[in-house]
């Protein structure tokens, strides 16, 4: 067979993306809704499927969909574009922001996907380590920003996998204090009930990202979108792929987001259940749960990779960080169900009770 030349620089070493998706009773690994879209929403999605002629190329722009989006947020269709999924947005920020001799500035631990991108396209990747809260040092960002050549930043708040949002007021100054893009990443903002929408009014230089993938269970269907300001979303639309999102998408996109308001008990329910699930981590002996605005808690505790396994062998399936840099002995749980979350529960306070036991042996032995 002749031999191939070898693939480009920038994939040496490079492991694709692996969400580590494993079958189980309760699915509490990837931050989606527990439950899926209702019956009723269902059918009308059917319906809106049967009407999609499949031998026609979709609006490359997804227009309908962008209208809506657009509406509902206050915004002329010229400040939202629609993607395939969050991650092809974030993937376009990188072809159009970053590059060979481009700089982005990054907060780890963070999402993944952010330094992936950045490798991919040869850009520079600044890292600025958050602090042992996962607060963001605001001081070393600042500090770093001054120097100029950062081309965009990424923010997620809330931070994907920690917790917390980041706080309004760094947000803003940060949006004053350099005119780098900055991308606020909020996958998550109906969990967390906060925006910085009110500042794109103010600041050519923010970009919004939202996604469809949690709140309105649309994990499985790849819709995201961001909302900034025309420039900014004329120079995605530069490199974005014409077809991305495909005519099914848009069709099932149009239905969620006209009964939005229907996945609001379901998403009050999540807030819910994550201060339950928080009391019960903190009453649990040698469990460190971080505070959350989102719709998982991170938790830090000895033996974590065992603990991984115990879940996993009693039925639930949760996010083992505990091998990433900055996340030591961390796992992370998605709010699941009253009854998922009763699960991994019980099933974590038998790991520490035996664990204990187990030790207590050890010691009088
Ligand atoms: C889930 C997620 C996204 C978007 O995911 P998609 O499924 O691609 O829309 C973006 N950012 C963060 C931090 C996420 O966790």
């Amino acid at each position: 067979m002749n031999r191939v030349r070898a693939a480009a620089s920038q994939l040496a070493g490079l492991v694709p993306y692996d969400p580590k998706y494993l079958p189980a009773e309760a699915l509490l690994s990837a931050n989606e809704n527990p439950r899926d879209v209702d019956d009723e929403v269902r059918e009308l999605i059917a319906a809106a499927i049967a009407r999609v002629p499949f031998n026609r190329y979709p609006d490359p722009l997804a227009n309908d969909l962008r209208d809506l989006i657009a509406e509902a947020n206050g915004l002329d269709r010229s400040c939202v574009l629609v993607g395939n999924g969050g991650d092809e947005l974030l993937f376009n920020l990188a072809l159009a922001w970053g590059g060979p001799g481009r700089t982005c500035l990054n907060f780890p631990p963070t999402f993944s996907v952010y330094a992936a991108n950045a490798r991919l396209t040869n850009t520079a990747v600044v890292d600025i380590a958050r602090r042992d809260d996962f607060s963001i040092d605001e001081e070393a960002a600042f500090a770093r920003l001054a120097e100029g050549d950062i081309d965009y930043v990424i923010v997620a708040s809330p931070n994907n996998p920690t917790g917390l949002r980041a706080p309004a007021d760094f947000l803003e100054r940060l949006l004053d204090a350099t005119d780098a893009l900055v991308m606020v990443d909020e996958a998550y903002f109906e969990f967390s009930r906060q925006t910085v929408r009110p500042l794109l009014a103010t600041h050519e230089n923010l970009v919004i990202l939202r996604t469809f993938s949690k709140a309105f269970s649309l994990a499985g269907v790849r819709l995201g979108y961001i909302l900034a300001n025309p420039g900014v979303i004329a120079e995605f639309q530069k490199v974005r792929q014409p077809y991305s999102v495909d005519a099914v998408s848009q069709a099932i996109g149009e239905v969620v987001y006209r009964h939005r308001a229907r996945f609001e008990p379901g998403i009050r329910e999540i807030i819910e259940e994550r201060a339950r699930v928080m009391e019960a981590l903190r009453a649990t002996a040698g469990v460190r749960p971080f505070p959350s605005d989102s719709n998982w808690i991170l938790l830090r505790m000895d033996d974590a990779g065992a603990a991984w396994d115990y879940l996993y062998a009693g039925g639930v399936l949760v996010r083992d960080f505990s091998a990433t840099p900055l996340l030591e002995n961390c796992l992370r749980v998605t709010i699941g169900t009253p009854v998922q979350n009763d699960l991994f529960i019980s099933l974590l306070r038998a790991f520490v009770a035996e664990r204990g036991e187990r030790r207590a042996r050890a010691a009088r032995a």
